[in-house]
């Protein structure tokens, strides 16, 4: 027995490299990593492939060991340069992704150690770390000191989180979610429509609230709904508000919004997953005001933060009911009961074992300080209004009102009598997706195609905004061309 166990040990020890072959490895990651890095700048931020990628598929998982360099390789060749690059300082559509670099050395060492910061006692200094980002977001806002919350993989689970915790409160029976209503506009972002889903509020009714010309929800309105909701029998159960729509940018009139909410005993999570971090900078402040009077806030470090994906935050203004909501133990937890000094994060959400994300946001944090934060935040609000002024000197170009944050949209508009606005303005996208120099999306608002610029990533300056005045320029001039034909 002995001997076959000693058989088994020596293939098992080779998932443990010695420290020359750990040094070797980490050497050849750390290349590749350093040349992604410094080949950025000449790095499409957008490049179609006819095969998408398909070769990987040809490299199936066996018994055998295949060689890290090829392994890189593959990785370069197959998932580096196909598809969005969303590292990338030109990338300007959807809402871009970060990426500072201390982020990825905490990854690093996070999963090295393979910390367990889900509860106090298995971590007491990674659930502290975690905690202190939380603090430091619920002081952004300016929640109370009973204020507390999640580090989260992402918005989306923080949403779903903040929905629950809300539907939780509430008391109401699940035999009564049919006669829940959901407050909103048509702008919030469809991971809160899953949410309600996986909410099981599947059956509840959506009011989606009239919106004002720069598609803001109207306080009016809501307040008229819920009045006729509950004059009617219905259960106003939670208002969904944004704080940057993913689209268009747009900060709902939280101040107004909160007032309704409270005369009316229903809660208010405010999606902040895009525009959150903006409350670093003046404007973002004044515009995200009455943020701190929501029952719960859903921000991103991997948004507005700069963090690589994997960072969401779900905030409680009274983070007993979060814990109400979400806690729950297990006789085989027993041990980990007595250590209290400190809330768990598995106590605040739905997750028990998980990445030690805290570190990824406190390493950079610390290391360079939040200045550099808030001045990028301010550069990309200068680089969105720069952009829309200079944006409007083409010929032709209508643009949407004036960004609130740094999202804003524009179109188009060809002169031609045969021209088809809207397929102009998607063959305008699909011209710069070919090019691929820079990225932006489009979308459609009530049937009207739009392209849309935000500028979220810290690696975005100057520099890479006047290449997209001039690219769009010269592929305006080169549709037009082909019109005239
Ligand atoms: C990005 C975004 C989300 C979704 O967050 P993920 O981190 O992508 O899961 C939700 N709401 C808004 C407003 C967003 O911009």
């Amino acid at each position: 027995m002995k001997n076959q166990i000693k058989e088994l040990e020596k293939e098992a020890r080779k998932l443990e490299p010695d420290f020359k072959d750990r040094i070797s490895m980490t050497a050849k990651v750390m290349h590749y990593g350093q040349n992604f890095l410094e080949d950025l700048p000449n790095k499409k931020s957008f490049i179609e492939t006819d095969d998408k990628a398909s070769e990987i598929r040809n490299h199936p998982f066996s018994e055998h060991s295949t060689e890290l360099k090829d392994l890189l390789n593959l990785i370069e060749d197959q998932v580096d340069s196909a598809g969005l690059n969303p590292a990338s300082g030109r990338h300007m559509g959807y809402i871009p992704g970060g990426g500072v670099y201390p982020s990825a050395l905490a990854d690093f060492l996070a999963a090295v150690s393979n910390r367990y910061a889900g509860v106090f006692f298995s971590s007491p200094g990674a659930v502290r770390i975690e905690n202190m980002c939380i603090r430091w977001m619920c002081d952004l806002i300016g929640y109370p000191e009973s204020s507390g919350g999640n580090l989260s993989s992402g918005g989306s689970i923080a949403n779903l989180t903040g929905l629950v915790t809300a539907r939780d409160h509430s008391g109401i029976s699940s035999k009564d979610f049919e006669n829940a209503v959901i407050y909103t506009t048509r702008q919030v972002h469809h991971c809160v429509i899953k949410a309600i889903k996986f909410g099981g509020l599947a059956d509840a009714t959506m009011r989606t609230i009239e919106m004002d010309d720069r598609y803001r929800m109207k306080p009016q309105v809501l307040d008229e709904r819920i009045e006729e909701d509950k004059r009617e029998g219905l259960i106003p159960l939670i208002i969904f508000a944004s704080a940057g729509t993913t689209d268009l940018g747009a900060v709902d009139p939280l101040e107004d919004i909160a007032g309704i909410a409270e005369k009316h005993s229903i809660w208010l999570h405010v999606d902040a997953a895009y525009g959150g971090f903006f409350l670093l900078t003046k404007r973002g402040k004044q515009k995200m005001k009455g943020i701190e009077k929501a029952d719960s806030v859903t921000i991103d470090p991997h948004k507005g933060l700069f963090l690589p994906y994997g960072s969401g935050a779900l905030l409680v203004r009274d983070v007993q009911k979060l814990y109400d909501s979400q806690h729950m133990t297990a006789n085989y937890l027993q041990d980990t009961l007595s250590a209290t000094d400190e809330l768990s994060p598995a106590d605040l959400s739905p997750e028990l074992s998980k990445h030690f994300r805290g570190l990824r946001m406190w390493l950079p944090l610390k290391l360079f300080g939040v200045k550099p934060f808030r001045a990028a935040l301010n550069e990309k609000l200068a680089l969105t209004n720069y952009f829309y002024q200079e944006v409007q000197k083409i010929e032709g170009i209508e643009v949407g009102p004036e960004p609130e944050l740094s999202v804003m949209f524009f179109r188009y508009v060809p002169s031609h009598r045969d021209a088809d606005t809207n397929k102009f303005n998607k063959k305008l996208v699909d011209a710069l997706h070919k090019d691929g120099r820079v990225f932006l999306s489009s979308t459609s608002i009530e049937d009207t195609v739009y392209l849309r610029l935000a500028v979220l990533s810290f690696r975005t300056h100057l520099e890479d905004i006047e290449l997209v005045l001039e690219i769009l320029e010269k592929k305006i001039n080169e549709l037009k061309a082909g019109y005239s034909k």
